[in-house]
C-alpha cells in the first residue's frame, strides 16, 4: 500500500479506535468510523478510475481492512463484507445498468450489505429457498427470510441470493442488487452476540420489487466460485489479521513496560512474545500472498474454477479463523491478568470475543466438509 492510501486508512482507523469500545458495549453501528471511511473515500477503492474509483487491488484493500480491524473489529468486518460486494459489482456485472451502479457506488460512497444466509438452509451459500418472481413486463418481486444481515439498517444497498425463478432448483441461484429505496425490512431476530457486536446483524424478512435489470447477469455459482468466496476469505482473513496485530501489539507493550520497570532483567513473557511474533508473521505472509496471487488472476481465468484454488481458499479461511483465536489466547498468557481484566490498556476482552466469531462465519466444519469432497476429485494435488 502506498503512503497516501495508508495515511487515509490510518485517519479512518483513528476514528474507529476512538469509538470501538462504545460500539462494542452498546452493540451499535460504528457510524463515526463509517463516516470517516466515506470522508477518506475508501468504500469504492476497487472500482476502476474511469468509473470514479481507484482501481485498487485486493492486496491494498486487504491492508486497509487490517488497519481498520486492528482499531475496531466490527468496523473492519463491515468494511470487509462491503468490499466483497463491491468486488462482485466490479468483476461480474458487465451491463449498462451495473456500470451505472458502479459509478454511483463510487460517487456516493454507497455501503452494500448482503443477505445470503436463509432460514431453513443455514450457512449453505449455494442453496436458496426464496425465488425471484418475474413478470413478462420485466418486473420482479422477492421475499427472503434472512436470519442474519449485517448493517442492513445502515446500508444503501443489499445484495440478495435467491433461486432464479419459482421452478428453479435450490442451487440455481442469482444475485439481486436491491437498492434500499426498493426494500422493506421487517426485523425478526435481535443481534445480541458475543463478538462483532457493532456489525449489527439482526434477522429480517426482506421484501423487494424492481426491474429485472437489477439481477446480476452471471449465475451466482460462478460469481461465488470466481470472486465472492475467495474475496470473502481474503477480506475476512484481513480482518482477523488486523485483530491479531492488535493483540500482539498489546502483548508487546506489556512486555516492554515490564522491561522498563525492571531494567537489566528479561520479562518472563518476552520469549513467548518472540514465539508469537513468528506465528503473526506466518499469518500475515499467508494472507498477503493469497491476495497477491488472486490479484494476478483475471475474473475469467480458468484457474479460478480449479480444485487446488478452491482448496486453497477454503484452507485460508479455516487457517485464519483458527489462528486468530490461537494468537489472542497466547497474547493472554503473556499479558496475564492485565489482559484478562476489562479495565487496563492491555485488555484482550473484545479481541478475544471477536476472534471467536471467525470460525462460525460460514462454519469451519461446513468448509472442511466441502474440501473433503474436493479432495476426492483432486487430480492435480500439491499446494496452490
Ligand atoms: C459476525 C457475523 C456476521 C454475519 N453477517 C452475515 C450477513 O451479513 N449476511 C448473511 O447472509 N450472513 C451473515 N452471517 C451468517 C454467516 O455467514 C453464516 O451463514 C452463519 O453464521 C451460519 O449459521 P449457522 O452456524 O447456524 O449455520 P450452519 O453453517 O448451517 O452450521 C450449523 C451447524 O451445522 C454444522 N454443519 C453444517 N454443515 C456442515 C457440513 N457440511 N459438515 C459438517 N458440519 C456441518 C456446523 O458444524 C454447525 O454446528 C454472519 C455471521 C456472523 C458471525
Amino acid at each position: 500500500m502506498d503512503a497516501e492510501l495508508r495515511s487515509r486508512a490510518e485517519a479512518a482507523a483513528a476514528v474507529a479506535r476512538a469509538h470501538a469500545d462504545e460500539v462494542d458495549r452498546d452493540s451499535r453501528f460504528p457510524r463515526e468510523a463509517l463516516e470517516a471511511i466515506k470522508e477518506q473515500r475508501l468504500l469504492a477503492l476497487m472500482v476502476a478510475t474511469e468509473d470514479g474509483g481507484e482501481g485498487r487491488s485486493y492486496r491494498e484493500i486487504g491492508e486497509v481492512t487490517e488497519l481498520l480491524a486492528a482499531a475496531c473489529g466490527s468496523t473492519g468486518m463491515v468494511y470487509a463484507m462491503h468490499q466483497n460486494q463491491i468486488a462482485g459489482l466490479v468483476r461480474h456485472a458487465d451491463t449498462p445498468y451495473f456500470a451505472q451502479r458502479r459509478r454511483e457506488a463510487a460517487d456516493k460512497q454507497l455501503l452494500i450489505a448482503s443477505a445470503t444466509t436463509e432460514i431453513g438452509i443455514g450457512g449453505d451459500l449455494r442453496s436458496s429457498t426464496c425465488a425471484v418472481e418475474a413478470d413478462d413486463a420485466g418486473h420482479f418481486a422477492l421475499e427472503k427470510n434472512a436470519p442474519v444481515i449485517s448493517y442492513a439498517d445502515d446500508s444503501d444497498v443489499i445484495v440478495v441470493t435467491a433461486r432464479r425463478n419459482p421452478d428453479a432448483g435450490p442451487a440455481d441461484q442469482v444475485l439481486v442488487y436491491c437498492d434500499r429505496a426498493h426494500v422493506q425490512l421487517e426485523k425478526t431476530f435481535p443481534w445480541n452476540v458475543m463478538g462483532f457486536r457493532g456489525t449489527c446483524s439482526p434477522g429480517y424478512i426482506l421484501r423487494t420489487e424492481n426491474t429485472t435489470e437489477a439481477i446480476f447477469p452471471e449465475p451466482f455459482a460462478d460469481m461465488l466460485a470466481r470472486c465472492m468466496l475467495p474475496g470473502a476469505h481474503i477480506f475476512w482473513a484481513s480482518v482477523w489479521l488486523g485483530i491479531a496485530n492488535e493483540a500482539v501489539g498489546k502483548a508487546r507493550a506489556f512486555v516492554q513496560n515490564a522491561a522498563r520497570k525492571n531494567p537489566g532483567s528479561m520479562p518472563p513473557g518476552a520469549p513467548r512474545l518472540a514465539e508469537l511474533q513468528i506465528t503473526l508473521q506466518t499469518f500475515a505472509s499467508t494472507v498477503h500472498h493469497a491476495a497477491e496471487r488472486f490479484d494476478r488472476l483475471a475474473p475469467s481465468d480458468p484457474e479460478l474454477d480449479s480444485v487446488p484454488f478452491a482448496l486453497a481458499m477454503n484452507g485460508l479461511k479455516v487457517y485464519a479463523s483458527t489462528t486468530i483465536v490461537d494468537i489472542v489466547s497466547r497474547a493472554m498468557l503473556i499479558t496475564g491478568i492485565a489482559g484478562y481484566r476489562l479495565d487496563t490498556p492491555y485488555s484482550l476482552d473484545r479481541l478475544l470475543r471477536d476472534a471467536f466469531g471467525a470460525a462460525i462465519m460460514v462454519n469451519n466444519d461446513r468448509i472442511l466438509g466441502n474440501s473433503a469432497s474436493l479432495e476426492l476429485i483432486n487430480r492435480r494435488g500439491g499446494a496452490w
